[in-house]
């Protein structure tokens, strides 16, 4: 049996979730008539201090979604060059919602509101007009960096003062928050949008979350459904949700706690040749020559392990719910006994 490490998005669900599962009450959501994908979609707006949020298939799609509700076409959004949204996304904000993207480089995927007001486009008809940031938190191509709320409120003042909005891409921030001990009510304070994901850490099989005010969720709604996500007795997924919020949070320090353990070992082996900085539970290092990470993932596989490349000499780990404190030592003595020959 392997391990596998590629993301925290291979998690399987427990049967304590498959029973929640099987217990819901379920309707057809298309007619807003499912119990328990509206009990979701309330609880999550009320841990975030908003009025609505939407259940979809995907955090691409609530991200999509998010978008197309906030900009239209000729509008521009900021961003870190590293954002999921610009990466991994298969380009649809230029295809859904027929905007620019402006990229700034940032550090480990966080942007500065420094930064962003040097982004902000003035107002002339040969440019894009500058509608939206979107924030990472944790940063995946960051190496699961974040934000603390402290660095979020003057990018909030600028954005309030510059008439822009600020999403939030919170795929993962649940990781960040049982580090720093915020509250999501106090992030949901500083966003005009949040999309969160069950499906990762939190270990449900499916599903996102977008959160906002009730005109936004309104029209969000309308473009979920013109992009195919309007499930109909999607009570059952939903109910993995609810029991992931409920059971599956605060687990996730240990999650956190195992990825600084294994960048502790990745930096003593003489041919790693850099490890970012580990926040959370994403873990990615740079190889030495001419090591590659083909090379790599290949000898890691014959001892069971898998890892994803990250970019030719670069491998990511990511620790979640079904990586447990056996698999940990187990790896971690594979990483040690690896036959790389020394230069
Ligand atoms: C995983 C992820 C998403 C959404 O991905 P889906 O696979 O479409 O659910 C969005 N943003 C970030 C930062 C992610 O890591």
């Amino acid at each position: 049996m392997s391990i596998n490490l590629i993301s925290d998005t291979v998690t399987k669900p427990t049967p304590a979730m498959l029973q929640a599962m099987f217990a819901a009450e379920v309707g057809d959501d298309v007619f807003n008539d499912d119990p328990t994908v509206n009990a979701l979609q309330a609880k999550a707006a009320d841990l975030f201090g908003k009025e609505a949020a939407l259940f979809c298939p995907s955090g691409t799609m609530t991200n999509q979604i998010a978008i197309r509700t906030h900009c239209g076409q000729l509008d521009e959004v900021i961003c870190d060059h590293y954002s999921h949204i610009f990466q991994y996304e298969t380009g649809g904000y230029a295809a859904n919602s027929g905007v620019a993207i402006n990229l700034i480089a940032g550090t480990n995927g966080k942007i500065t509101a420094p930064q962003i007001e040097a982004a902000i486009k003035p107002n002339y008809d040969w440019l894009p007009a500058s509608r939206l940031v979107v924030l990472e938190n944790t940063a995946n191509k960051g190496g699961g960096s974040y934000y603390t709320i402290g660095e979020i409120k003057p990018i909030r003042e600028l954005c309030k003062a510059r008439g822009l909005i600020l999403h939030l891409d919170g795929a993962r921030l649940f990781n960040a928050l049982v580090e720093t001990g915020e509250s999501t009510h106090d992030w949901g304070q500083e966003f005009d949008s949040i999309s969160i994901c069950l499906s990762k850490g939190l270990g449900a099989p499916v599903g996102s979350l977008l959160i906002g005010n009730q005109d936004f969720i309104a029209k969000a709604r309308r473009f979920r459904k013109v992009m195919g996500g309007g499930m109909r007795q999607a009570g059952y997924l939903a109910a993995a949700g609810i029991f992931a919020l409920e059971n599956q949070v605060e687990r996730l320090k240990d999650d956190n706690r195992r990825a600084r353990v294994l960048g502790e070992t990745l930096r003593q082996l003489n041919w790693v040749a850099d490890v970012r900085p580990v926040q959370t539970n994403i873990v990615i290092f740079d190889l030495e020559p001419p090591l590659t990470a083909a090379d790599l993932l290949k000898k890691l596989t014959e001892n069971g392990v898998m890892a994803a490349a990250f970019g030719p000499a670069t491998v990511r780990l990511v620790t979640h719910l079904d990586f447990t404190e056996e698999m940990l030592a187990t790896v971690l003595s594979v990483l040690k006994n690896l036959d790389i020959s020394p230069k």
